[in-house]
């Protein structure tokens, strides 16, 4: 069984009154502790399918499905809670915070998770735990540092560790290589499939360069709106 799945999805965008059909009936699933990349063109509707996976969108018609339970319709609170614990995100432009330092953007989602008070409580465990995730992609040593003092590399990494701080089972992934140089892609690339294999974590990603797609146990290509 699929860990994720969207089923006879379907997803248009409309300007003014003109729809512009995005999905076009997509079936789609990855299993526990599998690494999928989706391939395809620029517009072809791959960022368009990660953010319904993930909830950060609904399909027009279709269902997504998590663990078994379809969770396209539930109700704001209840899909926030899901986002947050069980399924993490990376995407193109890293998204970090730039007043915090690494230490504390990888810290944030706990921060938000948890009362004030549930932190403060929490936060020497909460700090442990982020320091080892830290470890783990290879920045122990930018603890301190603002993303502003990273490289390409060094901010995605950080992003990664962000995703993963709060033990999602799943990790979607839009074009994290998509602007880093050929050795810090590599670097991306080579930590997302260890993570997969090591912790059994769940990977989709998005990318256009089918070198970076070989990566993983499975491939598969969106044309024009379709999976095939
Ligand atoms: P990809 O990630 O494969 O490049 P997208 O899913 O981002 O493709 O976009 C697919 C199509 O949907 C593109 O033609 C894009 O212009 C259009 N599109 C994406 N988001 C919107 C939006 N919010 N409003 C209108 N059109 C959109
Ligand atoms: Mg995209």
């Amino acid at each position: 069984m699929f860990l994720l799945a969207a089923e006879n999805v379907t997803k248009s965008y409309y300007k003014k009154n003109l729809q512009i059909p995005v999905l076009k009936g997509v079936n789609f699933g990855v299993c526990e502790g599998e690494f999928v990349s989706i391939v395809g063109q620029s517009g072809s509707g791959k960022s368009t399918l990660l953010h319904l996976l993930g909830t950060l969108d609904k399909p027009d018609n279709g269902i997504i499905r998590f663990d078994g339970n379809r969770i396209d319709n539930l109700l704001a609170k209840r899909r926030d809670t899901l986002r947050n614990r069980s399924i993490g995100f990376v995407f193109q432009f890293y998204h970090l915070l730039p007043e915090l330092t690494v230490l504390e953007n990888v810290l944030s989602p706990l921060m938000i998770r948890h009362s004030v008070l549930g932190y403060w409580f929490s936060r020497k465990h909460y700090h442990a735990k982020t320091q080892h995730l830290l470890e783990q992609v290879g920045l122990q040593h930018r603890l301190k540092h603002k993303p502003s003092e990273l490289s390409g590399g060094e901010m995605q990494r950080t992003a990664i560790a962000r995703a993963l701080v709060m033990e999602p089972k799943i990790l979607l992934a839009d074009e994290p290589t998509g602007n880093l140089d050929a050795v810090s892609a590599q670097e991306v690339i080579a930590l997302l499939r260890h993570l997969c294999t090591q912790n059994r974590l769940s990977v989709v990603m998005v990318t256009h360069d089918s070198n970076i797609a070989a990566v993983a146990d499975r491939s598969v290509k969106m044309i024009d709106g379709q999976i095939f």
